[in-house]
Order: structure tokens, then C-alpha cells, then sequence
């Protein structure tokens, strides 16, 4: 795999030193999660977008099958060498309905819905995978990693594309479809009794050590794949937004998208960043607390108690990473209840057409709740971000219309 002129290694943040490329866990020094460093006096705008904007023409269409990975100028690898289904490029769809309701001058939704496994996980774990394209499987088998649900279906079906035997350990409450899915792309699944942290420990408990993490912050690449998202929305907006509302559970978002936003400040297409938004539910919000409190590290939340099993995430691996980008950036956060983040998915879907997961209401709510707050001053561009598709939770939508009688 050769990597792209502008990628330098992977930087630990602990010890301020850049790692060989090739380092794709954990600094081996201090254990500290590693970020992806480039030359950003390498990069231009031109370099980044210049083949993005160009889509007519006869190549338009391997262009666009090309997904994100035509921002390839600023990933570790080149989108030829890429394990990729066309991840990326989702839409971003315009709502006047929800621009009116939230008293801003327009709303967007981008639809991570539409990744080939359904949601935004997609866009890491196409990374991630393709970093292990190249190595001896002996030396790296079993992959393994804990999750709520959709991250172990989307490293189910791209290290299944390369062959690898992977292990997703999901807490017994994840979603069927999930767990179906696990086994359909060829993973192996290991059915935890109790919750995500549950799920985390029988990582370790029952494979010692001797396995390759797909963990977020334990592989440098699946917070560096969401960064794309900010690229996508520079593209199609023609400048960054005001707001990105994202539902928040282990950081991995924020921090992608954040690191995005600063990237494209670094090479000079921008000098203003969006405010972020991180939402999470008011019965797992560590995160939220957090920055409120203007504390650095989340306390792990005590007794998690949410219905949105993807953001039941009580001691989020990117906490950390999470709170400081939100701090660098001006960032805020708000917490909303299960009841107004179901209400908000079901009524995205029959008023906008568009479907979200439970785990993607949390954005519209999110914006809702502050524009109650009074946030929006009423000239803004906002974009919510859905990050799963309807179809991974069409049992918990509808018990909650039911249950409310609508
Ligand atoms: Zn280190």
C-alpha cells in the first residue's frame, strides 16, 4: 500500500512524535489513541476539491462511485488502492419545513442513511479496512471490536471483503437487524448479556490480547474516515455551514468531523469553522456534561438508561478527543429527551420523506431544543446530521408512535 504524498504517520498527541505509517494501533510507547498527521503545506483547496467539482464529462460516473475517496489529496491512502462500496457522497437534502419550524434561513439534512451498510460507520471502517489490505492475515487475525450494533455490521462487511476473520461483541439489547446483518456479511458475533460496557470488557476477557482492535481510538482510521464529512459539506454547500447538529456517542464523530472542519482551515479553503453541536440522550450524556461543566475528561455516566441503544454509550473511548474539539472549536452540546428524539425521527419521515434511526433523531431534536433555547439568530444554514437509516430501527420508531397514540 503506498501512502499518499501528504500522510506522514500517525501522531500521538501524548508524546508529540509522528509513528511510522504503518502504526495503526495505539502508540506503542504510551498507549495514547494516535491521530493521522499530514503535510498540510502539501495540500491546496485545488488538490482537495479540484477532480470533486469537475462532474460532467464521461468519467462522471467512476467519479462518483469513487465516494469520498475523492478526497483521497488528504487520506492515508489513494482511493486505487481503496476497500471501498462507494461509501461517501451521501446527500444532503434540503427541508424548507424544518428551516421555517427551527426560524433559520436553511436546513439540511445529510442522509448517512445511504452508506452501503446504512450508516455514517461506513466511511471509518473503509478506512480501516483498507490499512489491513496489504498484511499477512496470520499476523493480524482475529479482528475484533465491541459494539452497539452498526459499527460491527459496517467492520463485518468491509473486512469481510478482504476475508478477514472478525469478531463484533454486541450487547444483547443491539438491534436485530444488526446482529443479522453481522452474520450475513460473514462476521462472527458474540451475544453479550447487560450493556455496551459489557460488550467492551468480553473483548479482552475473551480473547486476551491476542487481537487486532477495530476499537475507535484504538485504529487511528475511523474517526479520520467521518472527517470526510466535512469535506462533503464544504463541496456541496459551497462554504461551511453554521451548525452541524450530530448525535454523540464514543466521540468518534465530533471529532472526525471536527478534525475535518480544522483541516480545511489549515490549507486556506476557509477561515471559519461551523459550531458543532453534539447531542446526546439526558440518560447517557457524558459528553454533553462534560463540556458544560467545562471539565476535559466525561465522568462515565453512572446509570445509562436510554432507548436508543447507539448512544448508550456511558464511558465513550473519544471522550477526551471529543470535548477538546468541541472546546477548540466553540463547540456546544445539548441533551435531549428519548421521548422528543423518537418524536423527531418520526416526524422527519412523514413530513421530509427522509428515514432516519432512532440514533439520527437525536439531531433533529437536538436543533429543536435549541432553537427553543433561543439559539438561532434566524440568518443560519444548518445541517443535521442523520447517521443511520430507518431500517435499523423501524420496531423501536413505531412502538413510540403507538405508545403516544399518534
Ligand atoms: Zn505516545
Amino acid at each position: 500500500m503506498e501512502p499518499t504524498a501528504a500522510f506522514q504517520g500517525v501522531r500521538c498527541p501524548a508524546c508529540d512524535r509522528i509513528h511510522p505509517a504503518d502504526t495503526d494501533q495505539r502508540c506503542p510507547d504510551c498507549g495514547a489513541a494516535c491521530e493521522v498527521a499530514y503535510d498540510y503545506g502539501a495540500i491546496t483547496t485545488d488538490a482537495l476539491f479540484g477532480h470533486a467539482a469537475d462532474t460532467d464529462g464521461p468519467t462522471a460516473r467512476a467519479r462518483s462511485d469513487r465516494g469520498h475517496w475523492r478526497f483521497d489529496a488528504l487520506l492515508p491512502f489513494a482511493a486505487s488502492d481503496a476497500v471501498t462500496a462507494g461509501e461517501g457522497t451521501t446527500p444532503l437534502v434540503a427541508t424548507d419545513s424544518l428551516a421555517d419550524e427551527l426560524g433559520v434561513e436553511a436546513a439540511y439534512v445529510k442522509d448517512e442513511g445511504r452508506n452501503p451498510t446504512g450508516t455514517v460507520h461506513d466511511r471509518g471502517m473503509s478506512l480501516a479496512a483498507t490499512a489491513l489490505a496489504d498484511r499477512d492475515p496470520d499476523a493480524i487475525e482475529p479482528i475484533a471490536l465491541a459494539t452497539t450494533g452498526n459499527s460491527g455490521q459496517s467492520a463485518a462487511a468491509y473486512l469481510g471483503r478482504l476475508g478477514l476473520r472478525s469478531y463484533a461483541f454486541v450487547p444483547s439489547r443491539s438491534a436485530f437487524s444488526n446482529k443479522a446483518m453481522i452474520n450475513v456479511h460473514g462476521g462472527e458475533m458474540r451475544v453479550v448479556g447487560g450493556r455496551y460496557p459489557d460488550a467492551v470488557d468480553a473483548v479482552d476477557e475473551q480473547l486476551a490480547a491476542d487481537y487486532y482492535s477495530l476499537q475507535e481510538f484504538t485504529t487511528p482510521y475511523r474517526h479520520e474516515g467521518a472527517k470526510t464529512l466535512a469535506f462533503e459539506l464544504y463541496a456541496d454547500l459551497g462554504e461551511v455551514p453554521d451548525y452541524v447538529f450530530v448525535p454523540t456517542s464514543t466521540g468518534e464523530l465530533i471529532a472526525g468531523v471536527a478534525k475535518g472542519f480544522d483541516e480545511l482551515k489549515q490549507i486556506g479553503a476557509t477561515e471559519s469553522t461551523p459550531t458543532i453541536v453534539a447531542v446526546q440522550p439526558t440518560s447517557c450524556a457524558p459528553i454533553v456534561t462534560a463540556l458544560e461543566g467545562g471539565e476535559s475528561e466525561p465522568e462515565p455516566w453512572a446509570v445509562p438508561d436510554t432507548i436508543v441503544g447507539e448512544l448508550e454509550v456511558p464511558d465513550p473511548a473519544g471522550g477526551p478527543q471529543a470535548v477538546a474539539a468541541l472546546q477548540r472549536l466553540d463547540g456546544e452540546a445539548v441533551a435531549v429527551d428519548d421521548a422528543d428524539i423518537l418524536d423527531s425521527a418520526v416526524t422527519v419521515a412523514q413530513a421530509e420523506v427522509i428515514e432516519m434511526g432512532a440514533a439520527g433523531g437525536a439531531a433533529p431534536a437536538g436543533a429543536w431544543a435549541y432553537a427553543e433555547d433561543g439559539g438561532f439568530d434566524g440568518d443560519e444554514t444548518v445541517v443535521l446530521l442523520n447517521t443511520e437509516s430507518g431500517a435499523k430501527t423501524p420496531d423501536i420508531l413505531r412502538s413510540h408512535l403507538m405508545g403516544g397514540g399518534r
